[in-house]
């Protein structure tokens, strides 16, 4: 097959190589498994691109992500590159990527393998077969409004000031990636704001309740106040199938329902932006972890946050539901078989490092193939 998948990889900093090596077994295996071929390219960014070209990721590698398929991204950061100055932080990397792609929605699943039951705080009834979808707006919202700032007071105080601003469109364009998801799922969304005490979260209910009488009738859509959901979440999670909220309630949110699932090394996440004049949409796929400084370099990172963001690029980017799903289960099999990196090490499994973590997930796609 010709290779029309054009993917860009920046592994980044600490364990970021490190458990991006393990997805490239996956790609190579899929090349010769299953005939799918990918033209892959990889670059610096963060803290490696500092080193390399002297800045956080240059126009160059911005220009392939522009012209690429889909981005997979490791993680960035560290201690070495922690006292240069503000604008040569390695996560300018990551931040002028969403910026400059117009990253707006970011997907977070918050899922429970039936392996891992038992790895979260929350006792096991209440979240077995958890798979929630957290939708977050990205670009707008409280953290980029106007106005904002400190300003000083005839009294001789001061005061600080952000602005929460959404127009129709920026609503509209999230909410339309949460019913298209939904309908793929239970075919629910909730909508999560503070219609009660915002006039933006007001806006935010009205937009999402219009667009889903146009365009989104067969699926079903609820509302709920943010401090309602943050508490239903540790209460009854599995109620929701698709949240869908602004950027400040969904830092939240997700970082709550991520945790619902034990682990930060198991976790994906994507973020999309708006579908081009060619039919295009960018979209970056990383896992929620950072580079992890005090386990890189030893061997014992768990790989499955970003070999899943990598079937979560499959699904979302191209379509290919059947191999996302397909890489999914290997992961689940070989976590069933009692296989466990030190992170989610529980008594009477078998603790492996990153690399015999990533041997074991072919061998399960094998049998898989068969
Ligand atoms: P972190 O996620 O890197 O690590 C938190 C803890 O979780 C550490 O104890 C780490 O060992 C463990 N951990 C994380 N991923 C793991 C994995 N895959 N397997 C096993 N254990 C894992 O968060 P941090 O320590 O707050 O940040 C470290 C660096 O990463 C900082 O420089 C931070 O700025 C950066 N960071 C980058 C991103 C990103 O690139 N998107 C995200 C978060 C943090």
């Amino acid at each position: 097959m010709p290779a029309n998948k054009n993917l860009l990889i920046l592994p980044g900093d600490g364990i970021g190589p490190e458990v991006m090596r393990e997805v490239r077994r996956v790609i190579d295996w899929m090349d010769r498994r299953r005939m799918v071929t990918f033209n892959v390219s990889d670059d610096h960014a963060g803290g490696s691109a500092i080193d390399t070209y002297g800045t956080p990721i240059t126009d160059e590698t911005m220009e392939k992500a522009k012209a690429a398929d889909a981005i997979l991204f490791g993680s960035v950061g560290g201690p070495k590159w922690d006292k240069l100055g503000f604008q040569l932080r390695p996560e300018i990397a990551i931040l002028r990527l969403r910026k400059e792609l117009d990253l707006f929605a970011n997907l977070r699943p918050a899922i429970v393998l039936d392996p891992l039951v038992d790895a979260s705080t929350l006792k096991a009834d209440v979240i077995r077969g958890l798979d929630i979808m957290i939708v977050r707006e990205s670009t707008g919202g409280i953290y980029f409004g106007e106005p904002r700032g400190v300003e000083s007071l005839p009294d001789g105080q001061k005061r600080g000031f952000d602005t929460e601003t959404y127009t129709t469109s920026e609503i509209e364009r999230v909410s339309r990636i949460a019913f298209e998801l939904a309908r793929k799922r239970q075919n629910r969304v909730c909508s999560v704001e503070k219609a009660n005490v915002m006039q933006s979260g007001l806006f935010w209910r009205q937009t999402v309740t219009a667009l889903q009488a146009r365009e989104f009738p067969d699926v079903e859509l609820s509302h709920m106040y943010a401090d309602n959901c943050a508490m239903q979440l540790v209460r009854n999670p599995r109620q929701f199938d698709v949240i869908v909220t602004s950027n400040l309630f969904g830092d939240l949110l997700s970082d709550l329902a991520s945790m619902l699932t034990g682990s930060l090394g198991m976790l994906p996440s994507a973020t999309l932006g708006a579908i081009q004049p060619s039919g295009k949409r960018h979209a970056l796929y990383e896992p929620i972890h950072g580079s992890a400084p005090d386990i890189a370099g030893k061997g014992i990172a768990n790989p499955l946050a970003q070999i899943m963001s990598f079937a979560m690029l499959l699904r979302h980017s191209f379509g290919m539901e059947e191999d996302a799903a397909l890489i999914e289960k290997a992961c689940v099999n070989v976590l069933r078989n009692g296989l466990r990196t030190a992170d989610i090490m529980a008594p009477g499994s078998a603790r492996v490092g990153t690399g015999v973590m990533g041997e074991s997930i072919l061998r399960e796609l094998d049998k898989l193939a068969a």
